[in-house]
């Protein structure tokens, strides 16, 4: 069984507590690892080691040809070892052997993408009114607190690490305690590519203790936080403590709007994939589906069929289209808004219970879900299910749809179907959503900027965007003329 530890330092370490956490393959349930568990004192060590690297400039002072060199480096490595990887990545989150290689390959072009960003023209100058020269460089922020969900682990990482050290950034890393394989394997890399000790710390535990220590501490200058809106906010409000910088990817219920006069097929192809890829466990998830009246009970004749067909089993199987989700608490918490739901008065259109038969009983199954017969104030309506359960909305025309769309706290995504340019783009600018798609759904470029409106977040990760985050804009004026003001004493 693999034994997990903690990086601090540049050295692998087992938690001051001693303590561990079992981690789980939710395909079968059996434990295949055991993973250091820290707390707030293991947290501040890991903390104080990326304060002094920081401060020392051992990594800030490097050029950037020399810090992406590095970044290239931990591409390479992980390529090298993207079945290993992927692998373990279906082991421990559950999700088809397929998906992870996506994943992985993803995180592959993610460090490449940024160890060549990092090297590009950078910063303005100004003409001003003065005889000054007036520019803007960008600096590191400082030390970073990187907080990671349990949905995409190592691509998570690739996301936050890449940007952060290609910027100049030190590091604190913490991943979610159900899936820290891959982000453990992630370290390793970067150990082995010679990274500073100090530069990048990996730190284990529970958000309540680990988390709310990365959140709160003083020697944290910024905090990139990837999870749900309710930690989100409680981050919010420990990081304001030292006014730290922050950045919040959080939940979302995305519409996925179908026009009748889409390509009928793409469409259900995408919303398909929209909703019941990595089993819903997606925070962009196009889990509220939009249908024009006209076609409503034709597009979820053909939905139902093909969701009915989609292939649930195990992650290392390959014929497996859907995977486990990630954990039995996680199970339990789907089935209990499936349950709400049918409560609510909302239709089952297929799914809707654990799958309990053909080996799969020791796993966290369920059965690919849609609910029809939606009302918009239901809880499975307005609240993220992060599972593989879509629900239904119908709509007469383009007002309504733009007014369903937008109706819940959540802004994260959006996707248009129709084969109407002109109205596809009208009703995508009138969404309030950062992430969307015409004709498409899903999608996600290293290239281009992520983030929420409204409760799905605040900023915005990858592209040239999400690096200037992990920056700051520092003015620099230089006087042209160099004599006296004679402001005073004249
Ligand atoms: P979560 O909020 O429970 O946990 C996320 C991380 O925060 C974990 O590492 C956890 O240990 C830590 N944490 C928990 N409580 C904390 C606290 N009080 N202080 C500091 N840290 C704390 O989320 P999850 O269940 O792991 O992930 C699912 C959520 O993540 C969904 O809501 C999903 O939409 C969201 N998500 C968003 C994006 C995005 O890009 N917007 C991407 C992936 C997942």
């Amino acid at each position: 069984m693999l034994k997990l530890q903690m990086f601090i330092n540049g050295e692998w370490l087992d938690s001051f507590s001693k303590e561990t956490d079992d981690v789980i393959n939710p395909a079968n349930g059996k434990i295949i690892a055991e993973v250091a568990k820290g707390n707030e004192e293991d947290a501040r060590t890991a903390i104080d080691s990326a304060r002094k690297a920081f401060d020392s400039g051992i990594w800030s002072d490097l050029p950037a040809a020399e810090r992406a060199s590095y970044l290239f480096k931990i591409a390479d490595k992980i390529e090298e070892n993207a079945s290993r990887l992927s692998k373990l990545e279906s082991a421990n989150t559950g999700k088809p052997f397929r998906e992870s290689e996506y994943d992985i390959a993803d995180a592959v072009d993610c460090f490449r993408y940024h160890a060549g960003l990092i090297t590009k023209p950078d910063g303005q100058t100004y003409p001003v009114s003065d005889p000054v020269q007036a520019m803007v460089v960008r600096e590191p922020v400082g030390v970073c607190g990187l907080i990671a969900p349990w949905n995409f682990p190592l691509l998570t990482g690739a996301w936050k690490l890449a940007p952060a050290l290609a910027a100049g950034n030190t590091v604190v890393y913490k991943p979610s305690g159900v899936t820290p394989i891959t982000t453990v394997k992630l370290f390793e890399i970067i150990e082995e590519v010679g990274i500073p000790s100090g530069v990048a710390n990996l730190v284990m535990g529970d958000g309540a203790t680990v988390g709310n220590e990365i959140a709160e501490n003083d020697k944290v200058d910024m905090i990139s936080f990837t999870g749900s809106t309710t930690t989100g906010r409680s981050i919010m409000k420990k990081a304001s403590g030292n006014i730290k910088n922050i950045s919040l990817e959080l939940g979302g219920k995305s519409p996925n709007i179908v026009f009748a006069d889409a390509d009928f097929e793409t469409a259900v192809d995408y919303a398909l994939f929209g909703t019941f890829m990595n089993a819903g466990q997606v925070c962009n998830a196009g889990s509220r589906l939009l249908l024009e009246e006209s076609i409503h009970e034709k597009f979820l004749d053909r939905l139902v069929k093909r969701a009915k067909e989609i292939r649930v089993g195990p992650g290392d199987q390959t014929s497996t289209e859907m995977g486990a989700l990630v954990s039995k608490s996680h199970m339990e918490k789907v089935l209990k808004y499936i349950q709400t739901g049918i409560e609510e008065g909302a239709t089952l259109a297929c799914g809707g219970r654990r799958i309990t038969e053909n080996g799969l009983e020791k796993g966290y199954f369920i059965e690919p879900t849609i609910f029809i017969d939606t009302k918009p104030n239901m809880k499975i309506v307005q609240e993220e299910i992060f599972g593989p359960v879509l629900v239904v909305q119908k709509f007469k025309d383009e007002a309504e749809a733009i007014l369903l769309a937008n109706d819940t706290s959540y802004g994260l995504a959006a996707g248009v179907f129709s084969q109407d340019g002109a109205k596809a783009l009208r009703v995508i600018k009138k969404i309030r959503a950062g992430i969307t798609w015409v004709n498409a759904y899903n999608l996600a470029y290293n290239e281009a900027p992520w983030g929420g409106y409204k409760q799905s977040g605040i900023g915005r990760g990858l592209g040239t965007f999400g690096l200037e985050e992990f920056t700051e804009a520092k003015q620099i004026n230089i006087n042209l003329e160099v004599e006296p003001t004679n402001w005073f004493g004249n």
